[in-house]
């Protein structure tokens, strides 16, 4: 017996994190002035998101999108198309900064700050991730305290559950089923070198089968920047294909954390290997 709605063997939620430029200068505040530098993350909104929402549209299925705040205060017209595509939209951070690196007291601006930036361009936020899948002593709090729904954070699990201590569903992630450790290249450093799309597709496409194995989750984490390129948009094609033919529930990851705060606690389940 499926856990999952409608008899799905597992779910799956295609999810973007939306960088942009805030993700280099998170990386070094210098490159605020390196035009070159941010072009790299420009690419996202300005090619990769329309290309992307193209695909999701086409295969008829919805996404969720991580967003800083000041990203969307310099990207207005690609954030509202998102959601006008009816995507979730939810918060990443007011700047690309690890938690862990601010003070209290600049926490919580950053929360509020990244909060009021996506609700004025009309998005309903119910979910965070932090810049860095990281959290302080505060985090949790924080994200209660302004009415969040879930997180998005933590690599502990393949199923959803609710956090032991705070009103808040965890949706976990995992770097395996990332784009940026596979293809993420900065020309600070020339050893690490780009992998292949068909390489990338033998790490994931098994991790998704052995996810579906267990009736758990998979939460697929990619970059407008990253998987916005032409090659890698073939890819994602054939990660969609490929989640629909093997019964994956698609779903944001709101629907996820609505789903497992109604029908939690989810288990894993072992089934036979195909
Ligand atoms: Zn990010």
């Amino acid at each position: 017996m499926s856990q999952w709605p409608d008899g799905h063997l597992y779910a799956a939620t295609v999810s973007f994190d939306f960088d942009a430029e805030e993700v280099w200068i998170g990386e070094n505040p210098a490159n605020a002035n390196a035009p070159g530098v941010l072009s790299q993350g420009a690419y996202g909104p300005k090619v990769g998101v329309p290309l992307i929402l193209d695909i999701l549209e086409d295969a008829g299925i919805a996404a969720s999108f991580y967003v800083c705040g000041k990203d969307a205060l310099r990207h207005p017209e690609s954030v509202r198309s998102i959601i006008e595509a009816g995507h979730e939209v939810a918060h990443h951070g007011h700047s690309h900064t690890s938690p862990t690196s601010l003070g209290p007291g600049e926490e919580r601006a950053e929360l509020e700050d990244g909060l009021r930036a996506l609700r004025d361009l009309g998005a309903d936020v119910v979910g965070y991730r932090s810049p860095s899948w990281e959290f302080t002593d505060d985090t949790l709090d924080l994200l209660t305290e302004h009415c969040l729904e879930y997180s998005s954070n933590l690599l502990d699990n393949i199923v959803p559950y609710l956090h032991s201590t705070h009103d808040l569903i965890e949706v976990p992630i995992s770097w395996i089923l990332d784009d940026a450790p596979h293809f993420w290249f900065a020309n600070d450093t020339w050893e690490k070198t780009i992998r292949s799309t068909r390489e990338v597709l033998d790490v994931w496409l098994p991790e998704i089968d052995g996810i579906a194995r267990y009736g758990g989750h998979a939460m697929v984490t990619m970059h407008p920047m990253i998987t916005g390129r032409p090659s890698r948009l073939a890819m994602l094609e054939e990660v969609i294909e490929h989640l629909k033919r093997t019964n994956a529930w698609i779903a944001t990851t709101r629907e996820v954390a609505d789903y497992a705060r109604a029908n939690g606690p989810l288990e894993l389940r072992r089934t036979a290997r195909s």
